[in-house]
């Protein structure tokens, strides 16, 4: 998913890693990466044992362009030692090695994860580069898996041969063991497993609805109570979003929250693993923050689990902007953010930010091309998404006389997203799905019409014609429309029910 905060940061799409797979030697397919760390250094030494992957030679690649766009990436490969007859092609981050023998095969090489320490560089550096201080070793597999092309192997073993006694250690596919124990992973989730070491970490485990949570917080932050900070989200945010979803399907999950290294204005960052998220921040854990927070791991469900159609850029609006508005409505819900964090989000960050903005009409199909290089397409779907599902969710409450709201549409969305990942496990909803849904609801020709109007084609929302529930009101202040919410009016009652 493209995730990208709107205020003080940016978060990482991380495409999918194909690996091809062909039969090539009679050895058992095999792949045996060996860790060792002294604790100090920022050097990870690393060898691999392996069958061949055909008989005369093995191309191996190292890194992946599309991971934070880590131009490069080869270099932190050094010191590469085998028996065989080796050949770099730099450019093509490529080893290839000419076998002299027959057998199993050993290659040895360092990984450096010293920090690169720009400050300008700090987000993508230090989420998508290994990164190894004294106090804290982050790696994912893919910074120190070199991948054999053609390889029939379909998981990798890893093992720590050498590590400092005593340190904190999580690797996410199981957590709460002990580095010296190996570990099967599956070699198209190298960019989904998540390894940290270090003195400097905090571990701490949680059961939400009976599934094993983590976090991995560090001891370097001496300005937030991190562990208090994220307490609430652990014993009402996460159980909360599994309510609202009805949604206990899931083996284990972690947030990693570490400080950046690099920088010291405030900041976040942050990518999504198929179990986790991990996230780079520095200065105050604040709304803010906890939105980014909020955000990320509410994309378990839209936009990791449902997407409609089958590029991401095609309906942003559902993807980004009413993942944003579950996101909110579940902080309330929670009790990490009230009456007045709400409104601030809802007036300033979205109202008075995309009715003031110069694209705000533009079409649907205009905002792909203009996304990386121009800040207000980037952030465009998200606003856009996210006021339509605040008036759609009004629409709901008020037609069934507030029996329903839109989780009663999203749930009829994801019951049918389960049809379809039943038949194919890579299949995404259509429009045609979304409307069909929200027809059960709402007239299916006023959804169609709207849809097409206001999401597509990118005209905004009059409020002036729109009635809103009870305590609700919306008034125009210049051409900019402002919410209110009476006195009496208590919203953490309204997003509970
Ligand atoms: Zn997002």
């Amino acid at each position: 998913m493209i995730r990208f905060m709107l205020t003080t940061g940016i978060l990482f799409s991380i495409p999918f890693f194909l690996k091809a797979q062909n039969k090539s030697t009679t050895l058992p397919a095999q792949l045996d990466y060996h860790l060792s760390w002294d604790g100090k250094s920022p050097i990870l030494k690393v060898s691999l044992e392996y069958s061949p992957a055909t008989k005369d030679s093995t191309v191996f690649i190292y890194g992946d362009l599309n991971f934070g766009g880590q131009k490069e990436i080869f270099k932190v490969l050094q010191n590469i030692d085998t028996k065989d007859k080796v050949k770099l092609t730099p450019l093509e981050r490529k080893i290839t090695v000419y076998h002299t023998g027959a057998g199993l095969k050993k290659i040895t090489y360092t990984i450096n994860g010293q920090l690169v320490g720009d400050p300008k560089r700090a987000t993508v550096d230090e989420l998508f580069r290994p990164l190894i201080t004294p106090d804290i070793l982050y790696l994912v597999p893919q910074f120190f898996m070199i991948n054999p092309v053609g390889h029939s192997a379909v998981t990798a073993s890893v093992q720590w041969d050498s590590f400092p006694a005593g340190l904190p250690y999580f690797i996410s596919t199981a957590a709460g063991t002990n580095p010296s124990l190996k570990q099967s992973i599956p070699v198209n989730k190298e960019q989904d497993v998540l390894i940290l070491m270090g003195a400097g970490l905090v571990i701490n485990t949680y059961k939400v609805h009976g599934i094993p949570y983590y976090s991995i917080t560090s001891k370097r932050d001496t300005i937030n109570n991190i562990k208090a900070e994220l307490e609430p989200f652990f014993a009402h945010y996460f159980p909360g979003l599994r309510d609202f979803w009805k949604d206990d399907q899931a083996p284990y999950y972690y947030i990693s929250i570490l400080p950046l290294l690099s920088i010291d204005k405030p900041w976040a960052t942050g990518y999504s693993q198929k179990h986790g998220f991990v996230m780079r921040y520095s200065g105050k854990f604040d709304d803010n923050k906890k939105r980014v927070l909020a955000h990320e791991t509410s994309h378990s469900w839209i936009g990791n689990n449902m997407q409609i159609g089958n590029d991401e850029f095609d309906n942003q609006w559902f993807g980004e902007g009413f993942n944003d508005y579950v996101m909110l409505i579940n902080l309330v819900k929670s009790g990490i953010q009230d009456k007045t964090a709400f409104l601030d989000y809802v007036n300033k960050d979205n109202l008075l930010a995309h009715y003031s903005s110069s694209v705000k009409n533009a079409p649907n199909d205009s905002i792909a091309a203009k996304f990386w290089v121009d800040k207000n397409y980037q952030t465009l779907p998200y606003k856009r998404g996210f006021i339509y599902a605040f008036y759609f969710d009004n629409q709901i409450r008020l037609a069934s006389g507030g029996k329903l709201s839109i989780r009663d549409f999203l749930l009829t969305l994801f019951k049918r997203n389960q049809q379809i990942h039943a038949a194919n496990p890579t299949g995404n909803l259509t429009l045609d799905d979304y409307i069909a849904a929200a027809a059960k609801f709402i007239p299916e020709k006023q959804v169609r019409d709207e849809i097409e109007t206001n999401m597509i084609q990118g005209k905004t929302l009059d409020f002036k014609t729109i009635k809103l529930i009870d305590g609700f009101k919306i008034d125009y202040r210049d051409s900019i429309p402002v919410l209110e919410i009476s006195e009496t009016t208590n919203i953490k009652e309204i997003y509970t029910r």
